[in-house]
């Protein structure tokens, strides 16, 4: 079983919350999803979030196929 890493309670599911990256230097953002423990909310992981980076793909490819 996976446990958190301050409060070590064992964690089923993580609790998703989105969230923006900046890198450093820039002022672009990023759209990402930390993955946090549902008991203490610290932050075990995070991510750029793939359904949003997915629906670009998709909207930039649409776009660039209606201007041919
Ligand atoms: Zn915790």
């Amino acid at each position: 079983m996976s446990k958190c890493p301050k409060c070590e309670m064992t964690i089923s599911r993580f609790r998703m919350e989105r969230i923006k990256a900046q890198e450093s230097g820039s002022a672009l953002l990023w759209n990402c999803l930390a993955y946090n423990c549902p008991h203490c909310g610290t932050v075990v992981s995070m991510q750029i979030d793939p359904i949003l980076v997915r629906d670009e793909i998709v909207a930039e490819v649409k776009a660039s196929l209606s201007r041919q």
